[in-house]
């Protein structure tokens, strides 16, 4: 068998056959209790949201994934990441990545910052803009690498040396690269994240989130947050996660591989201003990607228009076929969105363009279509869209 835990053979076979039955499909346990021979005396489950045997099928996985010792899953990646932040205690402070999620940034300033947690967002790229918001207060670090939308990379290894002995806990956001292309235990983080939506479902047909740990200490720590606080995910979905995640590799690697040939006939493209993507030679991140993920790079993307206009970017997510207008990524079929009135609308604009998302940026997921059928798409949008919005046929030659 290979050594690599996220090759096909080994997520396929680390998800078990049922001892009783032998069904070599999970099963599903749509069960709230578990009888009990005597009191306290029972077979390893006693209450749903306690613990559940497809549930458990499910941890297990993602933690050989991730090559962790032990995980979790939550209703939803968000509560997976609320569950993170309940490790804190008012007077704490997070240093996180400054184009962070934009439901990551809204739980964190409406929510935890009226219980007295602070956030300092910094460009974690900058390992001396990390070192310099350290204090005696800060207790995680918080990396999404890429980050979304400008798929900005942080060296992760990097940064693990950086608080090494410092009791300061390393928390990456693995959504975007998936444990194929990258395991930040392997790094040096202390704690991993998954919005299991996207990848690790990966074909948009359920919420979920999943916390990986490798430490004992804070496995107990995750075990008793998800139970005191009750966020899990129900069976159903557990068992819809491990049939998606049967075909991981798979996805992630077309995927990652029909997503550079999209970058590359968008970088050559005249209406383009930036593409952001790590698998293209002028991102500024390209090698420490290349190095981190594996050369995988994954499958979004975005792109800023040099007619920085919202009109002008809404006429070309208004006008693909094969690319659904829709937020989330990471599914089967290609979606198109315009973060900063979608996925990012919660973040100020101000510091949306801090952080590079100008009002123009499109993000395009990249599902398991063929790249000349997604291409051909993208290149009708972006005909119809110059000719909507740019009347001066001079303008437009220059820019088509
Ligand atoms: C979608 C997403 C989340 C939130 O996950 P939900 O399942 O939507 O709650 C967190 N982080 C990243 C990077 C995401 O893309």
């Amino acid at each position: 068998m290979s050594t690599n835990n996220t090759s096909n053979t080994n997520i396929i076979h680390a998800i078990p056959v049922d001892p009783l039955t032998g069904s070599i499909s999970v099963p599903i346990y749509q069960t709230a209790t578990f009888v009990q021979e005597a009191p306290g005396v029972n077979k390893g489950y006693d209450y749903g949201r306690s613990g559940n045997p497809t549930r458990k099928a499910l941890e297990s996985l993602v933690a050989g994934l991730e090559n962790g010792s032990h995980a979790y899953a939550f209703a939803t990646g968000l509560a997976a990441i609320d569950a993170v932040v309940k490790l804190l205690a008012t007077g704490d402070e997070i240093i996180a990545v400054d184009d962070i999620y934009g439901g990551a940034y809204r739980l964190f300033s409406q929510v935890y910052e009226k219980f007295g947690i602070k956030v300092h967002y910094v460009d974690t790229s900058d390992l001396e803009a990390i070192s310099e918001r350290i204090n005696g207060k800060t207790k995680l670090i918080w990396l999404e690498s890429p980050t979304n939308p400008t798929l900005k990379i942080s060296d992760i290894a990097a940064i693990a040396g950086l608080i090494q002995n410092t009791g300061i806990q390393l928390v990456v956001d693995n959504t975007f690269a998936t444990p194929v292309a990258q395991q930040p235990l392997n790094l040096g983080a202390d704690i991993v994240i998954h919005s299991g939506t996207k990848y690790l479902g990966g074909h948009s047909d359920l919420v979920a989130g999943l916390v990986v740990v490798k430490e004992e200490r804070l496995a107990e720590q995750f075990k008793f947050i998800q139970n005191a606080t009750g966020a899990i995910l129900g069976p159903n979905d557990c068992w819809l996660l491990i049939r998606g995640i049967e075909t991981l590799n798979l996805r992630f690697r077309l995927q990652s591989a029909t997503t550079l040939q999209v970058a590359r006939f968008l970088e050559s493209h005249p209406a383009i201003d930036t593409v952001y993507y790590p698998g293209l030679r002028a991102h500024v991140h390209h090698e420490i990607a290349t190095v981190q993920q594996n050369g995988l790079y994954g499958a979004v993307l975005s792109f800023t228009l040099r007619e920085d206009a919202i009109d002008f970017a809404n006429e070309i997510v208004c006008s693909t076929r094969l690319f659904k207008l829709a937020e989330s990524l990471g599914g089967v079929k290609s979606l198109i969105c315009s973060p900063p009135q979608m996925t990012h609308k919660s973040i100020p604009r101000e510091k949306r363009l801090q952080a590079g998302v100008k009002d123009s940026l499109i993000r395009i997921s990249i599902g398991i279509e063929d790249a000349a059928d997604l291409i051909a798409d993208l290149e009708q949008a972006l005909a119809k869209a110059l000719n909507q919005n740019v009347a001066d046929p001079v303008r437009l030659e220059a820019l088509a």
